[in-house]
């Protein structure tokens, strides 16, 4: 019996399994391997705009305590459940060690449609998760992250609760968080700066060229803007993007700049354009050189995978892949360059993880240095993507998976087993 369940969990827990095959884990190692180590759920009251009360619920998943405290973001969404929880502080665990960063993953989240909250009914959920966190969570026990539906302004709030119940600021107990309250800079575009800084690598070793190339994104929040804004400035045409409202095309490429000015003021691509708009279900299967994925998971599943009409797939997305796409993949693995979800939006991370240090040294970098120290880490575990696909002939993902696993495996096994 487990309290995880749900088709997120299963993905990520089948996906360990094919690379505790590959590996040759043991079965009594991979439980130990899986499941989280501690899962913390609360109910959030707030107060209504209309003087009654509603009750939120939230989650904490901590997975893995081996490596150091542990790191992840926080979604604010309908989906969100302990399982899809588990699931993205899992694949936390294996990111941060494929970079080598000195974390373990854990992932938080509340189920709630944000669309039917008030801004300041925003603030207070916000505000109780933070406190009813607080006995959990720490500088150097677990630190949190903006995911989808949290940004800068709920990093700041989560911040300002914590060091309110502290006596004293305490910065780095979130990242992601504004610049002049702590952030870093280069946080809020790093997640899609290192996926259109992968895809151009890939698109190196491709002999693709950029001027020539075309990008399709579904998702344009955070993640899908920079990437696209990335793409196009590399000179890439973003030909196709959508987001929950719907979807947008344009052969001649899209002005990206514009349209994130757009998003920005409404909260989404509606109302850009009524000549572009077109079904937003066909949007993964354009033809294009590079698709980026950067909504939510699960969006391509078998059929789709056999559709897809990319050269490279770059998952911006954490689990956009199912299972079963991925055998697609693999078979189509000459056809369509994959860049793995745990690789693919790492920068993300990597710059919260300087975030974390300039914080706690108080001492703030040039945004040069921080992209500079974003690719450099992006292109290491690039090429060991690439080393271990070639020694052991297998998928990108696999190989990613593996060499995180491997990792974590390696240090769990060197601390014992207590008492
Ligand atoms: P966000 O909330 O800023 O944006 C999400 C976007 O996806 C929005 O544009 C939304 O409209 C769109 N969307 C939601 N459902 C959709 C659907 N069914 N079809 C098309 N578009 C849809 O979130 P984000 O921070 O950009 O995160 C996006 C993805 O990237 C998530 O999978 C997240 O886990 C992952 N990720 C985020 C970060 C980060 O730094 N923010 C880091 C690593 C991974």
């Amino acid at each position: 019996m487990t309290v995880y369940s749900g088709p997120v969990f299963d993905m990520a827990a089948k996906q360990f399994n094919v690379i505790a095959d590959h590996l040759g884990i043991p079965g009594d190692e991979r439980e130990r391997l899986l499941m989280p180590k501690r899962a913390i759920t609360v109910s959030c009251p707030i107060h209504r705009d209309d003087g009654t009360i509603a009750v939120f619920e939230g989650y904490r998943v901590q997975h893995l305590l081996t490596m150091g405290p542990t790191k992840g973001g926080t979604r604010f969404a309908p989906s969100v459940d302990i399982g899809e929880v588990a699931a993205l502080a899992i694949w936390m665990s294996w990111k941060c060690a494929l970079v080598g960063l000195p974390y373990g993953g854990a992932k938080g989240g509340v189920t709630v449609d944000l669309s039917k909250l008030s801004p300041r009914e925003l603030e207070s959920l916000s505000r109780r998760y933070m406190q009813e966190m607080i006995p959990f969570v720490g500088p150097h026990t677990d630190v949190m992250a903006p995911d989808m539906g949290t940004n800068e302004q709920v990093m700041a709030w989560f911040m300002d609760t914590y060091s309110m119940y502290q006596g004293q600021t305490v910065t780095e107990i979130v990242t992601g968080k504004p610049v002049f309250s702590g952030g870093t800079l280069g946080r809020r575009e790093a997640t899609g700066r290192g996926v259109a800084h992968l895809a151009r690598r890939v698109m190196d070793v491709l002999s693709i060229d950029p001027g020539k190339a075309t990008a399709v994104i579904q998702g344009f929040g955070n993640v899908g803007s920079y990437a696209a804004l990335g793409l196009h400035q590399m000179g890439l045409k973003v030909i196709a993007v959508s987001d929950h409202t719907g979807a947008l095309h344009d052969p001649r490429g899209l002005d990206i700049p514009a349209l994130m000015t757009h998003a920005t003021k409404h909260g989404s691509i509606a109302g850009f354009s009524t000549e572009l708009q077109f079904d937003p279900k066909q949007i993964l299967t354009f033809a294009c050189d590079v698709l980026v994925p950067a909504a939510i998971e699960r969006v391509i599943d078998g059929p789709t995978a056999e559709k897809l009409k990319c050269r490279v797939l770059a998952e911006a997305a954490n689990g956009p892949t199912t299972p079963e796409a991925d055998l697609v993949l693999e078979r189509r693995r000459d056809e369509i360059f994959l860049i793995p979800d745990i690789l693919c939006n790492s920068g993300g991370v990597v710059v919260s993880y300087f975030e974390w240090v300039q914080d706690l040294q108080q001492l703030f970098w040039e945004e040069e240095e921080v992209m500079r120290r974003e690719y450099q880490i992006l292109d290491r575990a690039f090429h060991t993507m690439l080393a271990r696909v070639k020694a052991d002939n297998i998928s990108h993902r696999t190989a990613a998976m593996a060499v995180g696993v491997e990792k974590v495996r390696a240090a769990k096994n060197t601390r014992g087993l207590f008492p």
